[in-house]
């Protein structure tokens, strides 16, 4: 393989730029060229001037990105890219660009794009990158390090100021899909409960009666941290919750949507690290003429599977962490 292309796609994550160093340095010490092809998919469905879309990319052009959140390469959603016209229409832009694979960086959605072109004839390999660790192929996504780190740090405030006044701070944060963002910052923050769609025995009466049995046993504040798939799954909101725990255990509440701020941020160590290796591996698989697959981490070494098989697989919370959180909380 000569050309390859590299694009992000979907919601940013922090780290994707250390993947796009990654992958584009180590292709160049292969002896291949590297185009990133902007906007995600977009790039090889709607190609602007071709100048705009896909641009070569060399050892300097990755320079100094290593520490930024966001991606160099911009990400979108493509809706055009989900038919199979618009899946040909990449084939066609990625040959008359002479790109001859591709490496995708994005979370389950862009996999089954990386998928779709693979299967049209441009292999692909595909590196997890979403800040929620919402894929059950890999123990760990690109982004998901600094998003807890951002929403720990949020939540330590919310807690000298909950603390002052002796309040209840009930805080949403990030994963649709996945409880991962609360389990890890509620253990971190030390949350009196932890409310996920995936443990249906964590709801907001179990955590008024969890505020009400510390509180007699002299906790004066409380953090309930709740993932935005409980509240999702439930249709209610931060704030409802945060009523109905004031009304029913006389404590003053507070709700706070985190929201975005948890997308940003400079990487840390572990996401520029995954990224490193992840880019690292998905060129070497390309050099070997491998296609449709997908990269992951597993008890900290690569692994990669099919990207059929990766989408298929499940996912569950870590029941343990479950288990030390309502342990170590009173
Ligand atoms: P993420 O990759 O973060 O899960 P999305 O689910 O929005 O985000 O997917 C990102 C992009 O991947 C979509 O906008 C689309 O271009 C492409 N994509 C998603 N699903 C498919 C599919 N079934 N076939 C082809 N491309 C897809």
């Amino acid at each position: 393989m000569k050309t390859i292309g590299i694009l992000t796609s979907g919601g940013d994550a922090p780290g994707m730029n250390a993947a796009i160093r990654a992958v584009t340095r180590t292709a160049l010490q292969k002896g291949m060229t590297v185009k990133g092809i902007y906007k995600g998919f977009n790039g090889l469905v709607k190609p602007t001037k071709d100048s705009e879309s896909i641009k070569s990319l060399e050892i300097r052009s990755v320079s100094d990105i290593m520490q930024k959140g966001g991606t160099m390469l911009f990400t979108a959603r493509c809706p055009e890219f989900v038919p199979i016209e618009g899946v040909r229409k990449g084939v066609q832009t990625c040959k008359e660009n002479g790109i001859e694979g591709v490496v995708v960086i994005g979370g389950d959605g862009s996999f089954r794009g990386a998928r779709d072109l693979s299967n049209e004839g441009v292999p692909c390999i595909a590196i997890p990158a979403t800040i929620d660790n919402d894929i059950p192929s890999t123990g760990y996504t690109i982004g998901f390090d600094t998003a807890l780190n951002t929403a720990m740090e949020l939540i330590d405030k919310l807690r000298d100021t909950a603390q002052s006044h002796d309040r209840c701070s009930v805080v949403e944060v990030m994963g649709r899909r996945a409880g991962d963002i609360a389990l890890h910052t509620g253990i971190a923050c030390g949350a009196t409960s932890i409310l996920t769609a995936e443990n249906d025995s964590y709801t907001v009466e179990h955590a008024i009666n969890r505020i009400k049995s510390t509180k007699t046993g002299g906790k004066h504040h409380f953090i309930i941290v709740v993932s935005e798939g409980f509240t999702a799954a439930r249709h209610i909101d931060a704030n409802m919750i945060a009523k109905q725990i004031q009304d029913d255990t006389g404590v003053e509440s507070r709700a706070t949507i985190l929201g975005h701020v948890q997308r940003g941020g400079t990487p840390t160590l572990r996401d520029r690290v995954v990224a490193s290796r992840f880019g690292y591996r998905a060129v070497e698989l390309l050099s070997e003429s491998k296609g449709n697959m997908v990269v992951g981490l597993n008890r900290n070494s690569i692994v990669e599977y099919e990207i059929n098989e990766a989408l298929e697989m499940k996912k569950n919370l870590d029941e343990e962490l479950y288990k030390i959180a309502e342990t170590i909380s009173f």
